[in-house]
C-alpha cells in the first residue's frame, strides 16, 4: 500500500465532500468522481476525463485507487467454470470463481488474503492469514468477474455467493460496505436477495448482519453438528460452539425471517454416518433451512476422501426422511482447483 497517500476508496461520502471544500472544488464533482470509482471501475484519476486538470491533479497528489488486477484465469474444461487470481496493488493474491449454471452465473468471492481459522480440510486455510481485503478490492472481485461473466458466458452475473477465501465476518465491515455498493445504484445494482454471505460460524458476524436488515442471505459452514468433530475440523468452534451457533442462528431467523442454508462437506468415515445425519436433523431443527450436502474433492495436502455412494444415499434419506430440503452438489471446476476448500493461490508467482 501507499503509506503516504491514503485510499481513496476508503473514504466516507463526508470526507471526500471536505476534501473538494478544501480545494475549493463544487460538490457536485462528488458524484463524478463516485460514477467513476465505482460504475465504470476505473483505476487511475486521470481517466476520469470529466473532471478538470486541477482536481485531477489533487486527487493524485493526495490518493491512490486501490484497483485490483486479474493476474491470471483459468477454464474448465469439463465444466467451463473459470477461476480467477487477483492481484492487489501492494502484492496480495486472492481468488474468485465464475460458476455457470444453465440460466444464471455466480461469483465467488474472497474476503482476505489467506484466512486465519485454518479448517482441517481447506487449502485456503493452509496457506495462513495476510490480511483483511479492503471493501474496494472486495467490490472489484464482482465487478471484474461480471465483466467476465459477459465475456465468456455472454450474460451479467445473476448470484454472488461470499464463500471465496477468507472469513467474512472477521473482516465485516470491509465485507459489508462491499456488498452495499454492489447492490447500490452507484455501483453495480444487484439484488441483496442474490447475494449469500457464508460463515464459519463468527457469532457476532451473524447477529449483525441480522440487525443490518439488508435482506442478504446467510449459509452456514457447519461440517458437523457434533461439538467433537467440528472443534476438529474447524477450530473456531472451540470459540463458538455449537449451541451459541444455534442461539445467533434463531436470533437471525427471528429478526429478518430467512430460511438460511447449511453447506456440509461430506468426509469419509468422519461426519457422514446416518448417526451424523441425525444430529444434523437435530441441529438444524432451531429454524427453516435448506441442507447443502457437498461431495468432497481431495487435494494434495489434505488427508480426507469423498464418503461412498452409499454412505451418501444413506444420509440423503435420512435428512429427506425428516422433511429437510437436501440438495447433492458436486463441486464445479475441480480439475482447475477451484471447487470448495480448494482454492490456494496456486498460480501466484514465487
Ligand atoms: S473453510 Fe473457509 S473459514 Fe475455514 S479455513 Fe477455509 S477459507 Fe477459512
Amino acid at each position: 500500500m501507499d503509506f503516504i497517500r491514503k485510499n481513496f476508496r476508503n473514504l466516507s461520502d463526508q470526507e471526500i465532500t471536505g476534501f473538494l471544500k478544501e480545494i475549493s472544488q463544487p460538490s457536485f464533482r462528488l458524484k463524478q468522481i463516485k460514477e467513476w470509482i465505482w460504475k465504470k471501475g476505473v483505476g487511475d484519476f486521470n481517466e476520469m476525463n470529466n473532471l478538470p486538470v486541477a482536481l485531477k491533479e489533487a486527487l493524485e497528489q493526495n490518493f491512490f485507487l486501490d484497483k485490483i488486477t486479474i493476474l491470471d484465469s483459468q477454464k474448465s474444461k469439463a465444466d467451463k467454470t473459470v477461476k480467477v487470481l487477483f492481484k492487489s496493488v501492494d502484492d496480495e493474491f486472492f481468488e474468485g470463481v465464475l460458476i455457470p449454471g444453465k440460466s444464471r452465473t455466480t461469483a465467488c468471492i474472497s474476503t482476505q488474503s489467506g484466512c486465519p481459522l485454518n479448517c482441517d480440510f481447506c487449502a485456503t486455510g493452509k496457506l495462513g492469514f495476510r490480511r483483511n481485503l479492503t471493501r474496494g478490492e472486495i467490490y472489484d472481485q464482482v465487478f471484474l468477474l461480471n465483466e467476465a461473466s459477459l465475456r465468456e458466458f455472454d450474460r451479467k452475473l445473476s448470484n454472488i455467493v461470499v464463500m471465496g477465501m477468507g472469513e467474512p465476518f472477521l473482516n465485516y465491515e470491509n465485507t459489508i460496505d462491499a456488498l452495499k455498493m454492489v447492490s447500490s445504484v452507484e455501483g453495480l445494482a444487484m439484488s441483496p436477495q442474490r447475494i449469500t454471505i457464508s460463515t464459519a460460524g463468527i457469532i457476532p458476524g451473524i447477529k449483525m448482519l441480522a440487525n443490518e436488515n439488508l435482506r442478504i442471505n446467510l449459509s452456514i459452514s457447519l461440517h458437523s453438528a457434533d461439538n467433537q468433530k467440528r472443534d476438529f475440523l474447524m477450530p473456531i468452534n472451540k470459540k463458538y460452539n455449537l449451541q451459541q451457533l444455534r442461539e445467533a442462528i434463531f436470533y437471525f431467523y427471528k429478526k429478518t425471517g430467512e430460511r438460511i442454508t447449511y453447506e456440509y462437506l461430506l468426509l469419509k468415515g468422519i461426519n457422514d454416518s446416518v448417526e451424523d445425519a441425525k444430529k444434523l436433523a437435530e441441529f438444524t431443527k432451531v429454524s427453516p433451512c435448506k441442507i447443502n450436502l457437498i461431495v468432497y474433492n481431495s487435494h494434495e495436502k489434505s488427508k480426507y476422501q469423498q464418503s461412498d455412494d452409499l454412505d451418501l444415499k444413506a444420509f440423503v434419506e435420512y435428512l429427506e426422511s425428516k422433511n429437510l430440503v437436501v440438495t447433492v452438489r458436486r463441486s464445479k471446476g475441480t480439475d482447475i482447483d477451484a471447487a470448495c476448500g480448494q482454492l490456494a493461490n496456486k498460480k501466484k508467482p514465487e
